[in-house]
Parts: structure tokens; C-alpha cells; sequence
């Protein structure tokens, strides 16, 4: 008899968190079990438990970003930098697998993270083929994930604070090219916003400006390495536009990200970036409707580069654990995720990430 282990399981949109058993699953040559020491509760698992991602296949065991112990291996693993491992260390896991390599996707048009075969620890993998989420005290890693050991200044509440953000806007930064002395605007101070303004920051950009809400959040976005903050709750969009031209002289922004997620923030942004410069569209992760362009107005006579940013790939992955050994002392990603919950706290900490009470909440699936 195998020994069982805990797991939060998302039975379907809405419904109530329910705890399961499972037994520890037996490991084919190349497999590993990861014993979890922190999981997080992102704004992709509120989209989950709303049903707002389509081909969602529940019931699912959440949490992509995860990171612990090796608790077994089955024959020789590697990490992403070539070392071997060993059981006891302390590794994450890229959460993508399965992306075919073969595919029109993956070859010919070199865009692996629409690969059809592409699957999400935590997001596409059913709970019935076993611990697929981070939201369990164990995750099997099947042979083919992709694993990374945490170099030592990195600790398991860094690493999760940075979570999926962080890797998100490593993909961000490749894609906005952002130059030494660069403006860079970041509309949104989520998760994914907080970490791409400190990224902004670190790789050159001569100002970095937040816009965003609650309070609290742009104050952690300043402590990250914004220069400036600007107000979303109490002002209008041409108070803000306002605001955004007297910060820049008057030059607008070179490169503006979208990490809002809210419609009417495209509109904002396509208003705030500069003539010839760049607009990266990251945060509509879900459909939230339509946004108004007016195609001679905001781009063709602005001549703007409008580009989006899907998913991670491993370089993302293997990027964010970099910037946290780098930076991790003087970014404050801990911060990020301000509480932590049991597996039997689940509910709460969907609320509370829900209502923006946190920016991200932490899972202990052992508290
Ligand atoms: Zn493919
Ligand atoms: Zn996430």
C-alpha cells in the first residue's frame, strides 16, 4: 500500500474547495516526487474557480507555480543548467510540459507556447491522472519536466512571492525591448505588474512609472524599483494622461505594458505610449471584452508596435530564478505574498485574493 497524500482539488467553477486523498503515485525511470513547501494562490486560479478558462478539464488539482523538496528520484535527473540533483534538494518546476517540439506551433512558426499538445501543472492536467498541482503536499513530476534547483539566497517564500509574475514578465521584458534610459509605463500593480516594473528597472529603463490600485500596492511597486506611482481609484483617464505627461516632460512613454487585465486600460494605453513606441499586452490572460481603438488615431499614424505575450517558455523559467539570486536582496518579492494558508484554508485565500485583499496568497499544504 502506498502512502496517501493530501491535496486541495477544484471540483468545478464556484464549487467549494474539497480536500481528497490520493495515493503517492509509484515513479516510472525519469519521474520524481517534489514534496511541496510553497504553492500560491494566483489571479489565474480566481479566473479558475470563476470558469473563466476555457478547456479547463475539473476536476483539477491547482497551483502551477510551485516549489520543495525532491523527495524521491527514479534514476539520474538534471536541472535546466545541466547539474545533477539529488533527493533533498530544494528545486521548482517549469509548470508547461508536454510542448511537442514537432508541431507547426513549435517549428515553423517558433511560437511553443501555442503548441496544442502544451500542458499546465495545475491548470490542464485532471485531477484523475493523479498530483498534478501544487496544491497538495506532493507533485509528481513526470519524466520531461523540466526542474531547477534553488540556489541558496533564494528561499521557497521568495520564490513563490515572484510565482508565475515573475516568470510572466521575464517573457514581458524580452518582448518590450526595453533600452538603457528607456520610459517604461506599467498599467496594472498586480503580480505580474509589480515584477515587471522591477525588471523594467533592472534591465535599463531610465523611468519607471506604475499605474494602479489599491494603495498599498503602488507602495510596494516603489519599494520594487518604480520611480513613480500614479493614482487608479479617484482619477479619470485624462487625469492620468495629465499626470503621465508632466512625470515625462511632456516626451510620453517609449514602451507601455499592460498588466491590468481590464479593457478600458488598452484604450488608456494605446493613448499614453509615445508616438513609434512599443505597447505589450499582458494581462488579458482571459477574454474580458472588447476594447475601442481607433486604428488611424492610435496606431497606424502613432506608427506604434502593439505585440501580446503568451505564456512562459523555459528560458522565463530559468530567467526568474536568475533574477531572484540576483536581485533577491533588493527586491522585496517576499512581500508579494503577504499571507499563507493551509490546504483547509483554500476558500479563504481564493476570497481573499479575489477581493484584492492580498496581492497573491501563499499555500503550505503542511500548515
Ligand atoms: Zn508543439
Ligand atoms: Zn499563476
Amino acid at each position: 500500500m502506498n502512502p496517501t497524500v493530501l491535496a486541495a482539488v477544484m471540483t468545478a467553477p464556484r464549487a467549494p474547495i474539497e480536500l481528497r486523498e490520493f495515493p503517492e503515485p509509484d515513479l516510472p525511470a525519469g519521474a520524481a516526487l517534489l514534496r511541496t513547501a510553497r504553492a500560491e494562490v494566483c489571479g489565474t486560479d480566481v479566473h479558475l474557480w470563476h470558469g473563466r478558462l476555457a478547456g479547463v478539464p475539473y476536476p483539477i488539482i491547482p497551483g502551477h507555480v510551485t516549489a520543495g523538496t525532491l523527495e524521491k528520484i527514479r534514476g539520474a535527473a538534471r536541472d535546466v543548467e545541466g547539474q545533477p540533483l539529488r533527493e533533498g534538494d530544494r528545486v521548482a518546476f517549469f509548470d508547461v510540459h508536454r510542448t511537442c517540439g514537432r508541431c507547426r506551433a513549435c517549428t515553423v512558426n517558433r511560437t511553443p507556447t501555442r503548441c496544442p499538445s502544451r500542458r499546465v501543472y495545475g491548470i490542464t492536467d485532471p485531477a484523475a491522472e493523479g498530483l498534478f498541482g501544487g496544491w497538495s503536499q506532493k507533485v509528481y513530476l513526470e519524466p520531461g519536466v523540466v526542474l531547477a534547483r534553488l540556489p541558496d539566497a533564494v528561499s521557497f517564500d521568495a520564490f513563490i512571492g515572484g510565482g508565475c509574475g515573475l516568470q510572466t514578465s521575464v517573457h514581458i521584458i524580452e518582448r518590450a525591448r526595453v533600452a538603457l534610459g528607456t520610459t517604461v509605463l506599467v498599467q496594472g500593480a498586480g503580480a505580474v505588474g509589480l515584477s515587471a516594473a522591477a525588471l523594467a528597472r533592472r534591465a535599463g529603463a531610465g523611468r519607471v512609472i506604475v499605474i494602479g490600485a489599491p494603495r498599498a500596492r503602488l507602495d510596494l511597486a516603489l519599494a520594487m524599483g518604480a520611480d513613480d506611482v500614479v493614482e487608479l481609484e479617484g482619477t479619470t483617464p485624462a487625469d492620468r494622461e495629465a499626470q503621465v505627461q508632466a512625470l515625462t516632460g511632456g516626451a510620453g512613454v517609449d514602451v507601455v505594458i499592460e498588466a491590468a487585465g481590464s479593457a478600458r486600460a488598452i484604450e488608456e494605453g494605446v493613448r499614453l505610449v509615445r508616438d513609434g513606441g512599443v505597447y505589450v499586452v499582458a494581462g488579458h490572460y482571459t477574454n474580458v471584452g472588447d476594447s475601442t481603438i481607433n486604428a488611424h488615431e492610435h496606431i497606424n499614424r502613432k506608427h506604434l508596435d502593439i505585440l501580446g505575450c503568451w505564456g512562459s517558455e523555459v528560458r522565463h523559467f530559468a530567467g526568474a530564478i536568475r533574477a531572484l539570486e540576483r536581485y533577491g536582496s533588493e527586491i522585496p518579492w517576499h512581500l508579494i505574498g503577504s499571507r499563507t494558508f493551509g490546504l483547509r484554508d483554500i476558500d479563504d485565500a481564493l476570497r481573499a485574493a479575489e477581493s484584492m485583499q492580498v496581492v497573491k496568497a501563499i499555500v503550505d499544504p503542511w500548515a
